[in-house]
């Protein structure tokens, strides 16, 4: 389970978006993004010509970077995705939304998804009764995702709950915040996706 380990806000500047990947500093005046918009290095600041290609680069970059997965495990849920009857753009976005990491950071049990990716890896998740510590597991329609009856986990998700700035959570989960436990409704549409992502320009660049 690779991971990405370096520093994250120059991820941030390089997309020159909010990727949201340190918690709560990302909506503080403290965001790398707020005060440097621009990607880091000595030519950040320099005009760059944009190519088709180094759009569709960009925009891939952008939802790996997100979603927090390498290139290797994002071609596999893309050629997975082109193989699956439908929108390709659409079902790889649907994949990467269904990641058991993913769905613990939407219903705000975590404060970010490399936090979320953490907590599931350290087994403080069950899915459907049984302890699953895979960040990439996907859910599927009538999944129940809750949280261990642990001690440290509940004070954990807890102190998130008690936070100001608690996100929406995206209609396909519904969540019983008493016992810390989602269910999932359904698969999510394109629109309860909030990424802001070109998805058919990552698609066109792997069919390159
Ligand atoms: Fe990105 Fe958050 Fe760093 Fe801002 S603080 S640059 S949103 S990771």
């Amino acid at each position: 389970m690779a991971r990405y380990t370096g520093p994250v806000c120059k991820v941030c500047r390089r997309e020159g978006e909010k990727l949201y990947l340190k918690a709560n500093r990302c909506s503080t005046q403290k965001c790398a993004l707020e005060r440097r918009n621009y990607p880091a290095g000595e030519h950040g600041h320099r005009r760059r010509k944009i190519s088709d290609y180094a759009l569709q680069l960009r925009e891939k970059q952008k939802l790996r970077r997100m979603y927090g997965v390498l290139e290797k495990q994002f071609r596999i849920y893309r050629d997975r995705a082109s193989r699956q009857r439908g929108v390709t753009g659409g079902i790889l976005l649907q994949f990467l939304e269904r990641r058991l990491d993913n769905v613990v950071f939407r219903v705000g049990f975590c404060p970010s998804r490399p936090s979320a990716r953490q907590m599931v890896t350290h087994g403080h998740f069950l899915v459907n009764g049984r302890k699953v510590n895979i960040p990439s597991y996907m859910v599927s329609a009538d999944d129940v995702v809750e949280a261990r009856t642990k001690e440290s986990t509940k004070k954990w998700i807890e102190g998130m709950l008690g936070t100001a700035d608690r996100r929406p959570v995206p209609e396909w989960l519904s969540v019983d915040f008493e016992n810390y436990k989602v269910k999932v409704v359904r698969l999510p549409k394109r629109e309860e996706i909030a990424v802001t992502v070109d998805e058919s320009s990552v698609v066109e660049l792997y069919s390159k």
